[in-house]
């Protein structure tokens, strides 16, 4: 069955658990940051940070300073437009609701990054090392993908299973939604009603419940048509260029995989190092 996480950010308390312990499980590096004025660190997610805590001041009507905090991630969308631009299939919609990624199969077109909605593949300028990649590839959050899978230490990801407050959630989508919804109705003077994610491309995996409205925390505002139905839209509209493209690119994957072939280095799994 499809799972998903519901991130209720009224009871986040912004203590990056989730962050830290995504970092943990997926052994990904400290990245070098520098100061911002908002907390928000780093400022955004990168190919080492899957998950990362945005932090938002806003004003209320008294003139308060109101705090929210929103852990972002991959939406895992229900029809993913990443998944379906990859020219090489290096991204994979699962039937257990995760999108993952194959490592070994990316090119590094970043036809994905452009896809996406949500701004969240993201590129590896740098290895894990901190030496410039040679051959930068897509990175992001994959749910935990192989806890689902072998169901060790859980299949819970790592994010949800952390959490203090229990502000993350995770679940099959539509227990998620009549929890998210059983709140709304319970304290409307504490939730803005909206779930996102319910509805935006589509429908996704992960879900927010937040006390302003999304667009207040740095969530973009998306049609609720699947977006692949857009993006084959346009793609259909330039055929030539982009029969020439993917000949280009299966030439680009054909010898990218022949050179990790020959170093070694061609992985069957799919995103994580776990
Ligand atoms: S949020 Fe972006 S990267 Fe994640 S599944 Fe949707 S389209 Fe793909
Ligand atoms: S672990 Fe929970 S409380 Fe801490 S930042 Fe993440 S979502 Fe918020």
């Amino acid at each position: 069955m499809a799972k998903g996480l519901l991130i209720d950010t009224v009871r986040c308390t912004g203590c990056r658990g989730c962050q830290s312990a995504c970092k943990q499980w997926n052994l990904k590096p400290a990245v070098e940051t520098s100061y911002n004025p908002s907390m928000t660190n780093p400022i955004e997610t990168n190919a080492h940070t899957y998950v990362h805590v945005e932090f938002f001041e806003i004003p209320k009507p008294n003139g308060e300073i109101s705090w929210h905090f929103v852990s972002k991630r991959c939406m895992h969308c229900i029809h993913p437009a990443c998944v379906s631009v990859c020219p090489v299939g290096a991204l994979q919609k699962l039937d257990n609701g995760r999108v993952v990624w194959e490592e070994g199969k990316c090119i590094g077109c970043r036809y994905c990054q452009n896809a996406c909605p949500f701004d969240i593949p993201k590129f590896t300028w740098y290895d894990e090392d901190g030496n410039i990649d040679n051959w930068n590839k897509i990175a992001k959050c994959t749910m935990c993908w192989d806890r689902a899978e072998t169901g060790n230490p859980t299949e819970e990801p790592a994010c949800s299973k952390t959490c203090p407050p229990s502000a993350i959630f995770y679940g099959e989508r539509e227990q998620l939604l009549s929890l998210a919804k059983n709140r709304i109705q319970q304290r409307p003077d504490k939730y803005y009603n909206h779930i996102y994610g319910e509805n935006e491309a589509g429908g996704t995996q992960v879900m927010f419940l937040a006390g302003v409205s999304p667009l207040d925390i740095g969530f973009p505002e998306v049609e609720n048509e699947p977006h692949p139905d857009f993006t084959w839209d346009f793609l259909s509209k330039i055929p030539y260029e982009i029969a020439g493209i993917a000949v280009f690119l299966a030439g680009t994957y054909y010898f990218r995989t022949m050179r990790l072939k020959a170093k070694g280095e061609l992985t069957s799994g799919k995103g994580g190092t776990h």
